[in-house]
């Protein structure tokens, strides 16, 4: 059976509106000038008739696809009955549904104890509340976090972002963390971790003792670069021989996207914090949380406040998503599949090519070498109505973050478009280099 193609439009719709009333702060419009109208699976529509496959997956916050009919539908059936919108962090029947499914089919599953945090709505609220009750709990100030590390754009969780333009745009100096090394940044020779080790056991090494170690265990937008489960128990053990607590930032590595409900599950390791936001509501609504062992919970009543604190809505579809994909193994299994197809073909192009491939699971990405190659090749691929954006330092790595749902058989065909235009843009430059 052949798959369903995306069918782009050339037409660029009249975009002075944006130009004359929107901020030059926005990003992805730019790349992908087309007016989007409705969404549904794995497909966008742009207003003229369009179809493109998406994957980008709103950055891995689609992982069940847009507008998913099970979602959607307990959506409409909570707003129908006039459930709660919004209550500040009063009880509702939409937060206890949501508490004692996580509870029931995420959390006592994998054998993890955590209490959780309703903190505002995005992720780097979460991080915020996770690098505050840190500091709060030790008494010490400084975040060991990583390079190439993302965790967010507020103040604190972008002093623990590595990425300078974004670090730039902080207007204050960005204190109290080191970035240490990631896993393999200094090569496969060097053990990053066995140095921080070191770093901290040295009293004249400088490095100040930390309340945290703030970790992706693949990095989502500093490059898909991945830590081995080796690595990642060495940072566990350090962090706890060293009083400090291990937080593992799963806001885009989780919720299936390397595999399992969170990316360390059989790692052999258990964080003391978790964050998780983007694909938790599973439908694309804002909500976030931060996991900690209850012993941890040390806040007094209001300490971290908000006004959106648990956004009933999200608490709907997150629980409809927890029900329908967490309650067995199925969808892991799917994952699996899909991811290993993925890196099958993404291990072929790079071969082709003389390139490297990175990351773990369903995300995975090519590093193409510079960034003027990858956005060649997303644009490319953009007018052949496939949507896909780059990461990592340099912007040189075209990623694949195709929703986890998709079918077998239009991954390929999305991959397909890929190949075809990572194909387009390499021959272009070599023929730059004959010349
Ligand atoms: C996206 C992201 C964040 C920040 O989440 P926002 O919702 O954009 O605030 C933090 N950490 C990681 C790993 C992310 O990918």
């Amino acid at each position: 059976m052949t798959p369903t193609l995306p069918k782009p439009t050339a037409n660029i719709p009249d975009r002075a509106i944006y130009e004359r009333r929107e901020s030059g702060v926005r990003s992805y419009a730019r790349s992908m000038p087309r007016q989007f109208h409705r969404a549904q699976d794995v497909w966008m529509y742009d207003n003229q008739g369009g179809r493109y496959l998406d994957f980008l997956s709103g950055c891995s916050t689609l992982n069940y696809g847009h507008n998913h009919p099970i979602l959607k539908q307990a959506l409409l059936d909570y707003i129908a009955a006039d459930g709660i919108t919004h209550g500040l962090d009063l009880h509702t029947d939409a937060k206890q549904d949501f508490l004692e499914t996580f509870e029931e089919l995420i959390l006592k599953p994998r054998n993890l104890d955590y209490r959780a945090m309703f903190t505002g709505p995005t992720g780097t609220n979460a991080v915020e509340a996770a690098i505050k009750l840190a500091r709060k709990i030790t008494g010490r100030e400084m975040i060991v976090a990583f390079t190439n590390g993302f965790h967010g754009m507020t103040l604190g969780a972008l002093a623990c972002t590595g990425n300078a333009a974004k670090r730039g745009g902080a207007g204050v100096p960005l204190n109290h963390v080191s970035h240490e090394p990631y896993a393999n940044y200094h090569g496969t020779d060097v053990n990053s971790a066995e140095q921080l080790e070191r770093r901290l056991s040295d009293p004249s090494s400088g490095l100040d003792a930390p309340a945290a170690i703030l970790v992706e265990t693949t990095q989502g937008e500093g490059g898909l670069n991945t830590a081995s489960p080796e690595w990642l128990r060495k940072i566990a053990q350090i962090a706890r021989d060293h009083g400090a607590l291990l937080i593992i930032d799963d806001i885009q590595a989780g919720i299936g996207r390397t595999g399992g409900f969170f990316s360390f599950e059989g790692m052999g390791f258990t964080p003391d914090i978790v964050t998780m936001a983007k694909s938790l509501s599973g439908m694309g609504l804002p909500f976030a949380l931060t996991l900690f062992r209850p012993e941890l919970d040390q806040w007094s009543p209001g300490e971290h406040n908000g006004t959106f604190r648990g956004n009933n809505h999200a608490f709907v579809t997150a629980t409809a998503a927890i029900k329908h994909f967490w309650s067995d193994g199925r969808f892991e299994e799917d994952i699996r599949r899909r991811g290993a197809l993925l890196e099958q073909r993404l291990d072929a192009m790079a071969a082709e090519h003389g390139l490297s491939t990175r990351g773990r699971g369903m995300m995975r990405g090519i590093d193409v070498g510079s960034g003027e190659t990858a956005s060649a090749i997303t644009q490319a691929c953009f007018a052949k109505g496939l949507i896909i954006e780059t990461s990592g330092a340099h912007d040189e790595i075209v990623k694949v973050l195709a929703p986890l749902i998709i079918d077998d058989a239009v991954l390929s065909a999305g991959l397909d478009i890929l190949e075809q235009s990572v194909r387009e843009a390499l021959q272009g430059s070599y023929d730059i280099a004959a010349e």
